[in-house]
């Protein structure tokens, strides 16, 4: 294992351990359910909107530790963000995810979300990785109230 790598391991088992931002809210414009049926994740996400900037995201639920460790991520790297913004850095992290092992990614435009590159290597890993993310989208989005990884 790199040291790179390694390193990548420590941030996801700390946010797994200590999720930031694992909370409901009481007071959120929106919550959307996340499941994914294949790995047994299941999320709720947060968000409170003020105008069209994320002022508060968070999240509840269980899952495994990549799952965890993403949502925990993403809260932390999208609050504050406009809508707009927020969707384009998922977009960059779908992308990650989803390109192959020998692809390099840009590690400037990712900032913390780089932690997440070796899901790549384990494709049945991405739907743990990007869950949360796709329910925070529709939540954004004001769609629906349930997002699963499979059709039902
Ligand atoms: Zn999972």
């Amino acid at each position: 294992m790199s040291e790179t790598r390694a390193l990548y391991e420590q941030v996801i088992l700390d946010h797994n351990k200590n999720p930031r931002n694992f909370r409901d809210m009481k007071d959120a414009t929106k919550h959307v359910e996340g499941f994914n049926p294949l790995c047994g994740d299941h999320f709720t996400v947060y968000v409170k909107l003020d105008g069209n900037t994320i002022s508060d995201v968070a999240f509840k639920g269980s899952g495994c530790a990549i799952s965890k460790a993403s949502a925990s991520v993403m809260t932390t790297e999208l609050k504050g963000k406009t809508r707009e913004e927020a969707q384009a850095v998922f977009k960059r992290f779908h992308l990650m995810v989803t390109s192959p092992v020998d692809e390099t990614v840009d590690e400037d435009a990712l900032g913390k979300l780089q932690v997440f590159s070796g899901v790549r290597e384990y494709p049945v890993r991405i739907k743990c990785a990007t869950l949360a993310w796709h329910a925070l989208m529709a939540a954004l989005e004001n769609k629906q109230e349930l997002v699963t990884t499979e059709e039902q």
